[in-house]
């Protein structure tokens, strides 16, 4: 049997390491937080004691942590992956890490004996657990080819964007934009608001014209409502996804307007609600005083 180690068992990494009990394979889980593997261990994965205990023996170790300060700690730090595994494993990061972070890490792992593949991934934690988010590759073609029966499990539709850093280059821009439609959402809705509209007819109307993207249509529904209930992308990470977006647009020498004022009003989020849900950046557009 296929042998996996799965460092990271938040809403979207407990679903994706489940996947793997779910087809049959010899699975390894490690998380900072224990009481996150109980179930998986419970169903036959095996309890890590560190990301290196993980990744014994392993022939693929798929990563999904917060952010680039994690990512680094499981894979090159005190007791991480890269002490024990061994000469050719798949290295595949599926977190959102910044595209810095991905080439020097996929220098320093491959100089290690690692394959690396960064697989950043859209899709909700719904998604995750069953099988079908979106994979978004940065590879060499025989690397991809070898991680494959490894992807299979995670989602139907792999995208190979290009080299290693392709597929992290397409999420950091799939986010900032996503990050610009909310808050340019959240404005509007205030807008509405304060001008005293039937709230319901704005919400409809949104949802089935012209700017209903997934986005628009799942937000609006919730900020009309302040209906935030079971958090499944948090203000934190939104931010986090922008700001790493915004420092590639930077090193690219691109000046971008509309993305840093929205990753501003994030970093005001993110500030007050760093767990809350991200449609939540509507609470922090508040009405001054209207001057007469
Ligand atoms: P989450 O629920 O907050 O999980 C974060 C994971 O990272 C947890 O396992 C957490 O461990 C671990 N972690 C954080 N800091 C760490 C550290 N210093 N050392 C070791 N482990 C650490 O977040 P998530 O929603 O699953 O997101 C995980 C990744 O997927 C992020 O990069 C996110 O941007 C990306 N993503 C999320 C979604 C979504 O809809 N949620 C969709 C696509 C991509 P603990 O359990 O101990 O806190």
């Amino acid at each position: 049997m296929p042998h996996v180690a799965f460092i990271g068992l938040g809403r979207m990494g407990h679903g994706m390491a489940a996947r793997y009990l779910d087809v049959g394979f010899t699975l390894a889980v490690w998380n900072r937080s224990r009481d996150k593997a109980d179930d998986l261990i419970a169903r036959g994965a095996r309890r890590a004691e560190s990301p290196a205990d993980a990744a014994r023996n392993a022939d693929a170790i798929v990563t999904m942590v917060a952010d680039d300060a994690a990512s680094q700690l499981v894979w090159t730090g005190r007791d991480g992956i890269t002490e024990t595994a061994r000469n050719g494993a798949l290295a595949i990061e599926c977190s959102t890490v910044s595209y810095r972070h991905v080439i020097d890490m996929a220098r320093d792992l491959t100089t290690r004996g690692l394959r690396y593949i960064d697989c950043p991934v859209t899709g909700l934690p719904e998604a995750a657990s069953a099988g079908k988010l979106t994979l978004l590759v940065g590879a060499d073609a025989d690397n991809l080819e070898a991680a494959r029966p490894f992807l299979a499990p995670l989602g139907e539709t792999i995208r190979h964007f290009g080299a290693v850093g392709a597929g992290t280059v397409f999420k950091l821009i799939n986010n900032l934009m996503g990050a610009v439609q909310i808050a340019s959402l959240a404005e509007g809705l205030r807008i509405a608001e304060q001008a005293g509209l039937d709230m319901r007819l704005v919400q409809q109307s949104l949802a089935s014209g012209a700017v209903a993207s997934p986005q628009v249509v799942r937000h609006s529904a919730r900020m009309v409502a302040r209906d935030f209930a079971g958090a499944s992308f948090t203000t934190a990470l939104r931010h986090k996804d922008a700001s790493y977006a915004i420092a590639l647009a930077e090193s690219l020498g691109l000046d971008l307007t509309v993305a840093g004022a929205a990753v501003d009003t994030y970093a005001r989020a993110a500030a007050d609600m760093p767990d809350d849900d991200e449609g939540r950046l509507i609470d922090i557009i508040n009405a001054s005083p209207v001057a007469n």
